[in-house]
């Protein structure tokens, strides 16, 4: 069993996480202990750290987050997080879009052109 394990600074700060991630018989798990990581739902503790982004992490070692991609590229986990990843840049170019399309419609509105 191969367990690695970061710790994460809080959104607002004030706190640290500890995301574990631990491989046996070919299965992996990653867990936060953060209270919605604790319940299994969503945390972006969890998220941001597979998805790459280390920028909360503290001292974070480059040989753990190699051997932490290593273990993912293994797993469904992978295919999942590309298409989260690209459905979120997805919806923030809809939600730019419906953004100024809203602003064209206030103008015609206003203006009536
Ligand atoms: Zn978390």
């Amino acid at each position: 069993m191969s367990v690695l394990s970061f710790r994460i600074k809080s959104s607002d700060g004030t706190g640290v996480y500890t995301v574990t991630a631990s491989r046996n018989s070919g299965f992996v798990k990653i867990s936060c202990d953060c209270p919605a990581g604790t319940f299994g739902t969503h945390c972006r503790h969890r998220f941001e750290l597979v998805s790459g982004e280390t920028k909360y992490c503290i001292n974070p070692s480059r040989n753990d987050l190699a051997e932490l991609a290593a273990m993912v590229d293994l797993t469904p986990l992978r295919g999942v997080m590309e298409e989260i990843v690209a459905l979120g840049r997805e919806a923030d170019h809809i939600k730019r879009r419906l953004a100024a399309l809203k602003k064209t419609a206030a103008r015609i509105m206003a203006t009536g052109e």
